[in-house]
């Protein structure tokens, strides 16, 4: 599959059904809140320097649902806090913002949803001469130009750039075959030459990122990123790739039990990467045009005991199945679905019971050098 038919085809579940996202994405909520105060700081220095009469604002990989539109309310209460720190004798900038996501997104449901979050911006936030808050959707790759030169002054994106713009050429032989076998991702028992493929479609697709992003922000302009990743060199952890060993094996079981064929899970890759530190820092510094303000590490630890959700391994399961169907019912048809992340939702819990599984998620704050 190129880059064009994932593009198509890759999307979140739509819609607020039982199985949608929208339903299905609170362990993403819980993560990118305890980066909040990182985002409210960060407004607050783009607004010491450069007290914007009107704020571009983007939100790469917005998906659909609660997180996006509490993504906006929290970043209006941030803008409405930098503002009335250093200028409160003038009114409240226009914010633009600029949704963005793949073409194949739910965007209707957000526009759908927007008459209420007016009204209830209007409650809930402060003064009631506030708020031009504008919002519209940019459907398109991030990896490519989406806005014009010089237009957004903060750029937010969550959960979204561990993915990568298509599964690496490199993981393929002459005849076309993966060279990685029995494994969706990086597995323990993958070759290297797999970790490699991963890395490098991570740095191409990286720094195309900071490119395009680097025309579109104004100087000064910020950028939160928030991305699962890697706590250190190794590619394989009890962290972000743990979860798809077990997604791995839980394919492994279907194919003992003769629900799907071998040769269909050693043909599907997944398009997904968590860099290391190290890694962002080699990108950011070659590509040059962003300052890499800060980079912080966050665990959720405490999070299994908080799920609404029968047992965590559920939770996972049905988070990972909102965000990973549209890809796999394509390759390996609807029918083995349930089966597959009742098995999943098994596994993890078993693991879980044996050792913690600690996904790591990245904060990376960039600016836009003069
Ligand atoms: N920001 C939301 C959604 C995260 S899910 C939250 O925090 O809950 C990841 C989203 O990134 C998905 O909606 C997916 O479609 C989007 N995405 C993945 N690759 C993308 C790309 N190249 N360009 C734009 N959006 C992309």
């Amino acid at each position: 599959m190129d880059t064009k038919d994932l593009e198509r085809k890759f999307h979140m579940i739509g819609g607020d059904g039982e199985k949608s996202y929208a339903r299905n994405s609170s362990l993403q909520k819980k993560a990118s809140d305890m980066a909040k105060h990182i985002t409210l700081e960060t407004l607050q220095q783009l607004y010491k320097e450069t007290r914007p009469k009107s704020l571009g604002i983007a939100d790469l990989g917005c998906s659909s649902g609660p997180n996006t539109l509490s993504t906006i309310k929290e970043i209006i209460k941030a803008v409405e806090v930098a503002h009335n720190n250093e200028i409160s004798n003038q009114p409240l900038p226009e914010l633009s913002f600029f949704l963005n996501d793949l073409p194949g997104n739910d965007f209707n449901s957000i526009f759908k949803s927007l008459p209420d979050f007016h009204t209830e911006l209007k409650r809930d936030v402060n003064d009631g001469d506030f708020h031009s808050v504008f919002i519209a959707a940019y459907p398109g790759s991030f990896y490519g130009r989406l806005f014009p030169e010089k237009t957004i002054h903060f750029v937010y994106s969550s959960y979204s750039l561990h993915w990568l713009s298509k599964v690496p050429p490199a993981l393929y032989d002459k005849q076309g075959k993966s060279i990685n076998k029995g494994c969706v991702s990086i597995c323990s028992s993958s070759p290297e030459a797999v970790s490699k493929a991963y890395n490098s479609q991570f740095k191409e697709d990286f720094s195309s990122f900071l490119r395009c992003r680097s025309k579109e922000l104004v100087a000064a302009g910020r950028m939160v990123l928030i991305t699962l990743g890697r706590e250190g060199p190794a590619h394989v952890d009890r962290g972000n790739s743990f979860f798809w060993e077990l997604l791995s094996r839980s394919i492994m079981d279907l194919v003992a039990q003769g629900e799907t064929e071998e040769e269909k899970l050693d043909s599907y890759d997944m398009h997904f990467y968590a860099p290391s530190a190290a890694e962002v820092e080699g990108e950011v510094n070659k590509e040059g045009s962003f300052e890499l303000e800060s980079l912080e590490m966050l665990e959720a630890d405490d999070e299994k005991e908080n799920v609404d959700d029968t047992s965590y391994g559920n939770a996972v399961a049905k988070t990972v199945r909102a965000v990973q169907e549209s890809m796999l019912v394509q390759h390996f048809g609807e029918k083995i679905l349930d089966k597959l992340f009742d098995t999943y939702a098994r596994m993890v819990d078993e693991e879980l019971a044996k050792e913690d599984i600690r996904p790591i998620t990245f904060v990376v704050v960039l600016r836009r050098k003069l």
